[in-house]
């Protein structure tokens, strides 16, 4: 009989209420039944498969491609009394077979363990004759050789069916882009799962992309509005890594770098500086930050350019999966263009899959210069329709210089309609500007009326031109067809002359943008915060003792809550986001103490 996973949030997770979707991808595992769960970063999707995976006899296996993340989210679940453990490459080997014991012994709620372990048939062995309550399948997107972080092992875990039928799978991803979803679905072997989406908007995810100017001036002017709190700095290469910290060092913020470079003793020690400490900023290559649950990240900055939006999405996404307001923000130039242009043409992979790298930057491109709201324009690339503006990017808050671009996008359309949706930006930018190549010639492209229409604009505009009708929908790139444009809805419209089309006049101000500080005291009010801030140091302290992220004892919310309520009993606690049993007993009266010295 499994348990009711109603008690169980409210019991072990300390939480009243599933939030969105939740209730039903767990309803629905608990039941038996397989999910394809797509939700954006900070939704819980951790909580999809650990509360079933405890509501259900037997084992929950959690497949996990980083031992970061496996180790802080056994560790969180220790914390709140759950038999939970990892089986991974760090461990020894007495800590290994302690691990086996305990799975043998039908003693375990969850176990974490790597993709490639999963792969041997040592593993299937393992699990013979183990009842086993779920697969989980977190970071899907690594079945997926359209996604971000393709890993090869992935591919095996479609054995998993066979071997071990009618156990439920259910497979999570925060990534976005319908083509990886797709791939993710049919890779795994989930055609028969109900996929569970939500809205992937971050609404507390705040986003200003600027054009580089004297970028590390533009970076301290951001920084300084961060003051105290735990953000991400990227950069491109490594040693840009070492020089921006050594920097920043140098002006009194306490940063520290990660790349792959570093000896791995090094870059553990400032992984796990970042995890427990409360003020570090890290200045990494995207090598650092998958996997990372840290939930009080409050910014990820870019000093270069990301290779696609989702990569874009995913990297600020690492900012407020507490929910609590975060800043992403970017500088770039056009030298990063060329740049990312030229890793693109000079790397191994297939010409297809260059051509699709090409149209997924002309697409990250397109946001960057977009005159409309930044959220739209992200969200729009993943398929949503977001209503109105957000009022939290940079282009709702400044609106930039706009001019109309209908005639211009009707040229542009037609060109691509002319040419029959067959061809890349370069080749419609010949058309339009009148220039007879090769290969205008050999399609006979020079015949077409639109041929040299657009003469009166330079090519750089219509890059421009195509990458913002691209970023609005207007012109779809056709992927699967080597990135050729095509028209996409409401192209219509424009050429019927019923909708106009706004363009951005010059690419981003270059501007130092003062943002206010998104200091703690603007999410506690100040008759709370000489109690929050106790109830912080209270927490430091026992996290210090344990050798633990201070998060995993109680997140920023549960303090602010407990700074706020201030409970005088045991059972007061218990009302609290975040405060579950194993948790009360564990540290309620620690901090019971701190509140009646404080409030009192
Ligand atoms: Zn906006």
């Amino acid at each position: 009989m499994p348990r009711d996973p109603h008690v169980v949030l409210r019991d072990v997770f300390g939480h009243k209420d599933f939030r969105g979707q939740q209730a039903d991808v767990v309803q629905h595992v608990v039941g038996g039944g397989d999910a394809v769960v797509l939700f954006p970063t900070g939704a819980g999707k951790s909580m999809c498969f650990q509360i079933p995976a405890i509501c259900r006899p037997g084992v929950g296996i959690i497949i996990s491609p980083l031992i970061a993340l496996m180790r802080d989210q056994v560790e969180a679940l220790k914390q709140a009394g759950v038999e939970a453990a990892a089986l991974n490459s760090s461990l020894s080997a007495e800590e290994s077979a302690e691990v086996r014991r305990k799975l043998r012994n039908g003693q375990l709620d969850l176990l974490y363990v790597a993709p490639e372990r999963v792969a041997t048939p040592g593993f299937a062995n393992m699990l013979s004759g183990i009842d086993i309550a779920l697969f989980a399948i977190d970071e899907a997107h690594c079945v997926s050789q359209w996604g971000h972080d393709f890993r090869p092992e992935y591919r095996e875990l479609i054995n998993l069916v066979e071997l071990f039928p009618g156990v439920p799978r259910i497979a999570l991803t925060a990534t976005a882009d319908p083509t990886t979803r797709e791939d993710i679905i049919e890779r795994l072997g989930l055609e028969q799962a109900r996929v569970f989406t939500t809205s992937f908007d971050r609404p507390n995810i705040s986003y200003s992309i600027v054009e580089r100017d004297k970028a590390r001036d533009q970076l301290l002017a951001f920084l300084a509005a961060h003051k105290g709190s735990s953000g991400i700095v990227y950069c491109l290469s490594r040693a840009k890594v070492e020089d921006t910290a050594k920097w920043l060092s140098s002006k009194g913020i306490p940063a520290l770098p990660y790349h792959a470079g570093l000896p791995s003793g090094t870059r553990n020690a400032n992984q796990d500086a970042f995890l427990k400490e409360e003020n570090i900023c890290m200045v990494a290559t995207v090598a650092f930050g998958m996997g990372i649950d840290k939930p009080d990240v409050r910014y990820v900055a870019h000093m270069d350019l990301p290779a696609s939006i989702e990569a874009y999405y995913q990297e600020t996404g690492r900012a407020g999966r507490d929910g609590q307001p975060a800043d992403a923000w970017m500088s770039y130039g056009m030298a990063d263009v060329v740049q990312r242009r030229r890793m693109i043409d000079e790397g191994n992979a297939p010409d297809d899959i260059k051509r699709v790298e090409h149209g997924k930057l002309n697409a990250l491109l397109g946001v960057c210069e977009t005159a409309e709201c930044r959220r739209k324009a992200i969200l729009r690339h993943f398929g949503e329709d977001y209503p109105g503006s957000c009022g939290n990017c940079d282009t709702c808050r400044s609106p930039v210089e706009s001019w109309d671009g209908t005639e211009a996008a009707i040229k542009a359309l037609a060109a691509i309609y002319r040419t029959g949706m067959r061809f890349g930006a370069a080749h419609v930018i010949d058309v339009l500007m009148g220039k007879a190549t090769e290969k205008v010639e050999r399609f006979g492209h020079q015949n077409q009326a639109v041929f040299g229409q657009g003469a009166d604009l330079d090519a750089k505009v219509w890059q421009s031109v195509i990458r913002q009708l691209t970023a609005s929908g207007l012109i779809v790139v056709d992927h699967a067809n080597h990135g050729a444009l095509t028209l996409g809805e409401g192209s219509r419209a424009v050429f019927k002359h019923e909708r106009t089309v706004i363009l951005r006049k010059d690419r981003p101000k270059k501007s130092i943008e003062v943002r206010r500080a998104l200091d703690r005291a603007a999410t506690v009010p100040p008759h709370a915060l000489p109690l929050f801030e106790a109830l912080r140091e209270e927490r430091t302290r026992l996290a210090k003792a344990q050798g633990v992220p201070p998060y995993v004892i109680f997140h920023d919310a549960t303090l602010r809550a407990m700074a706020l309520a201030v409970p005088k009993h045991p059972h007061d606690m218990l009302n609290l986001p975040g405060v579950g049993q194993a948790k009360l007993d564990r540290y309620g009266e620690a901090f019971l103490a701190v509140v009646r010295q404080v409030a009192n």
